[in-house]
């Protein structure tokens, strides 16, 4: 498997920044996968540095920010025709407040992940659970080292799906309607969140209670809402199917809970893509059987 990796500035200048903790949790995990790493530039001289994954092959290097690496990562996200040039997914650890978080490239490659099912990893914790989930897949022994992403009875789940999505977003909700009923509690979007719990009722979920917290409608603020639980800590996960297709009129609301999920770089995990969604919910029911 191939990723693409970058990392603002602020996530790798210091000895404790996002990227050299991914590194201290997931390098054992990186390796067992054989995880190809797609680095541009200055993130590749920051690993070189700090010693990390030393003479490990798979750690590939690309041009610079300024020459154009983040862009070429765009493309093979896209796919560049041949294997070698074609990502399964991104790491892009986001500093919100660096103004390349908001360069047209950086909005692209998370474009293209949500246009082509891949996995955009704009946060530590989302990088974690996405090798964890991976090891898992592959048939390693769940590493403790992640058994917080998966205390699900203790965590809050944000569901949101654009109107196109809707349709995706409820078969994926009945199709781990378990699982997803462990969460501590689950919110959403005003009319997600309808239609969420509608499907819950019919499926037996007790009629005098919601099965999802709802707030306002995303174009009337419930995205900010949303965000402001995750920037308190009180919302550890969000899976939030979008439509890349359409012109959003509250495109400024959608981009602002990406990035305040950033901003909890260490506790909040944000899924895109209803592929990795699934693959996800398979893993965590694998992993829990395990255990
Ligand atoms: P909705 O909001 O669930 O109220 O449709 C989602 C959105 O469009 O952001």
């Amino acid at each position: 498997m191939r990723l693409g990796l970058a990392a603002n500035r602020l996530h790798h200048q210091t000895d404790d920044g996002a990227l050299f903790n991914w590194m201290q949790h997931c390098e054992a995990g990186i390796r067992e996968l054989q995880l190809q790493l797609h680095t541009v530039g200055r993130t590749y001289d920051a690993l070189l540095d700090a010693g990390r994954l030393k003479d490990y092959p798979g750690l590939i290097s690309y041009p610079y920010g300024r020459q154009g690496g983040l862009m070429q990562l765009v493309a093979e996200v896209v796919g560049m025709g041949t294997p070698e040039r074609t990502l399964d997914g991104v790491v892009y650890l986001m500093d919100p407040v660096d103004p390349s978080s908001i360069f047209p490239e950086a909005l692209a490659l998370k474009r293209q992940c949500v246009i082509h099912g891949k996995p955009f990893l704009s946060t530590v914790a989302s990088a974690r659970d996405w090798i964890e989930m991976e090891r898992i897949h592959a048939g390693f022994a769940p590493d403790p080292g992640a058994d917080a992403f998966h205390h699900l009875e203790q965590h809050t789940l944000a569901l949101i799906a654009h109107d196109a999505m809707k349709p995706t977003m409820m078969e994926f909700v009945s199709r781990n309607f378990d699982l997803l009923s462990r969460f501590d509690k689950r919110v959403g979007t005003g009319t997600t969140g309808q239609q969420l719990n509608e499907l819950a009722w019919s499926k037996g979920w007790p009629k005098d209670r919601m099965w999802v917290n709802r707030f306002n409608s995303g174009p009337l603020g419930g995205d900010a809402q949303i965000a402001a639980l995750v920037l308190n800590n009180q919302c550890q996960r969000a899976i939030f199917f979008e439509d890349p297709h359409v012109a959003r009129q509250h495109e400024a609301d959608i981009q602002l809970l990406e990035r305040a999920v950033t901003t909890a770089t260490t506790t909040a995990v944000c899924t895109t893509a209803p592929q990795v969604a699934q693959r996800w919910c398979d893993a965590a029911v694998k992993r829990a059987s395990l255990r």
